[in-house]
């Protein structure tokens, strides 16, 4: 049985004071109320250490939304995996697609990246999918594997214990288009079969594997009751408490 997990990816949104807010409002809905799913909140770089501040005893994980691959240096603007481990984060977000889109990152970036916070004793949320481009010339299977296959280059087996793939079709992002519940639970499917050929069925069936794509209450349960659909990555609808916590209680 593989623990359910939904985080919500707040993007460039919610100054410090304003996450802080969010994150006391969800603690407010979750109460003592047992959810079905492990739950994490990604706000920005500059809201990690108030808002890891209020979850020290709270079931909620801290992620990050990135980091670089190196632990320290000459990189302006960056931070580093450790830093996010001393800070208290439990997870880093890589590979989404306006990093890739946006800030050029490749499969290789994303890979260094990866092996990068798992070697700082963190976990990933490694992200994958395909633009509507890539769709419509049913290259969906072909663009998820290469960047399944690069993403893990010399992640070994204990290691995936650690690693989260959420599956975003870029066209579903932001969009307020979804894929179909069917439409992601092939390529879920599809995912255990590349992780089943790298490593092992085990390996493969441990691997939690989210949808993400303009995720919401509305369209949540549908999505999870798929077999092989183990949770979200919820941009929009994670920046408002009670909208968030109805898709945690979609479990
Ligand atoms: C995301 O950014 O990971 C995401 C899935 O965004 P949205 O839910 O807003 O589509």
């Amino acid at each position: 049985m593989r623990e359910p997990i939904v985080v919500g990816n707040w993007k460039m949104n919610k100054n410090p004071d304003a996450s802080v807010q969010l994150v006391q409002e969800l603690q407010a809905f979750i109460g003592t109320n047992g959810l079905k799913t492990q739950v994490g909140v990604a706000p920005t770089s500059l809201s990690l250490v108030k808002v890891s501040e209020i979850l020290s005893n709270s079931p909620i994980k801290l992620c990050a939304q990135n980091c670089h691959y190196e632990d320290d240096g000459a990189f302006t603007g960056e931070i580093s995996a450790t830093m996010l481990q001393e800070i208290g984060c439990n997870y880093v977000i890589l590979g989404h697609s306006e990093r890739r889109q946006y800030f050029h990152e490749t499969d290789e970036v994303v890979n260094q990246k990866v092996k990068k916070v798992l070697e700082a004793g963190l976990n990933v949320i490694m992200c994958v999918g395909e633009t509507l481009e890539e769709r419509e010339q049913d290259i969906t299977n072909q663009v998820v594997e290469r960047q399944v296959k690069k993403g893990l280059k010399g992640i070994s087996a204990s290691d995936m214990d650690r690693v989260v793939i959420a599956y975003e079709p870029v066209w579903a992002i932001g969009t307020g288009k979804t894929a179909t519940p069917q439409q992601a639970e092939d390529v879920h499917r599809f995912i255990r079969e590349i992780v089943t050929s790298l490593y092992s069925v085990d390996v493969a069936n441990r691997l939690r594997i989210q949808y993400g794509g303009s995720v919401k209450s509305a369209n949540a349960k549908e999505l999870f009751s798929m077999e092989n659909i183990d949770g979200g990555l919820i941009g929009g609808a994670s920046l408002k408490a009670e909208e968030f916590y109805k898709i945690l209680c979609s479990f």
